[in-house]
């Protein structure tokens, strides 16, 4: 499932030709993925940005009235987007297409792929994803100043039953964090995933706050995490599963003290971690 650094890394590679495109015609092939709930729209819809909150991909659209609108797209398992010229036939698995012209005026179609289609986009009129009531419910941005040391230990705090890894992946907590940086966050930090946020001190939190800005900021560096199936808009792959320190390394040894990698069920998640490393 692409997380912060995936969709960060989608943004960026379809931000240089989608944005100023104008979107002539929006196809459906498979009906309840894509949801227009914006009333109505005048085509064609001029591309004016595009932003990410948390998983969800944000472009801001404007109609041909001058109607602002907003598209938001959420990967979940297996969706991805795939902007081409558009002059081979859509893949298996093609839900929507976005016809476009460029701003040179060339041909472009963006293509949203979905094997297992708990993807979804919806078309909103206005311009604030908080219209969505889970973007609404989301917490901070990592890697915005509203993150800080001391909000992540109020998190914690809040939650003493839970497994610090439940707390990372709560998105009402933090936004963007899954299954591939929560394990690899709490690697850099030394913190045992299973430990109950009660357990965790204020300066452990200190250390879990910088590995988490850390780990998303290097994974964005990479531009993601190809291990199944995750490409960018562009279809290239990312290279940060080159230098995991723990997700996908079940047995292999420890990078820093060489004992096996330890393999666990928390937060009902497959979980890797280090018995030495992680205290
Ligand atoms: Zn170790």
């Amino acid at each position: 499932m692409p997380e912060l650094p995936e969709v960060e890394t989608i943004r960026q590679s379809l931000s240089e030709r989608l944005g100023s495109a104008r979107i002539t015609r929006i196809e459906q092939r498979f009906p309840g993925v894509f949801s227009d709930l914006s009333g109505g729209y005048a085509l064609p819809l001029t591309v004016e940005g595009l932003r990410r909150r948390g998983k969800y991909l944000l472009i801001d659209l404007c109609d041909d009235r001058g109607s602002p609108l907003i598209l938001i797209l959420h990967f979940r398992m297996t969706g991805k987007c795939l902007l081409t010229d558009g002059g081979a036939e859509p893949a298996a698995h093609t839900h929507v297409s976005l016809f476009a012209e460029d701003r040179d005026g060339a041909q472009c179609r963006l293509d949203y792929n979905d094997v297992r289609r708990f993807g979804r986009i919806w078309l909103f009129s206005g311009r604030d994803e908080t219209v969505h009531p889970t973007i609404r419910a989301l917490g901070p941005e990592p890697l915005s100043d509203q993150f800080t040391a001391d909000s992540l230990w109020q998190s914690i705090r809040r939650h003493p039953q839970p497994s610090v890894k439940a707390i990372l992946l709560n998105q009402a907590e933090i936004a963007g964090i899954g299954n591939i940086y929560a394990d690899e966050a709490l690697f850099l930090a030394g913190i045992r995933p299973s430990r109950r946020g009660r357990s965790i001190r204020k300066y452990e939190a200190v250390r879990l706050h910088q590995a988490i800005r850390d780990v998303l900021l290097l994974g964005i560096g990479h531009r993601g995490t190809s291990f199944r199936d995750y490409v960018d808009g562009l279809g290239r792959q990312g290279s940060f599963q080159q230098v995991l320190n723990v997700y996908g390394r079940s047995g292999a040894p420890c990078r820093v003290c060489g004992t096996p990698l330890q393999t666990a069920t928390v937060a009902g998640r497959t979980t890797r971690s280090c018995p030495v490393c992680q205290k």
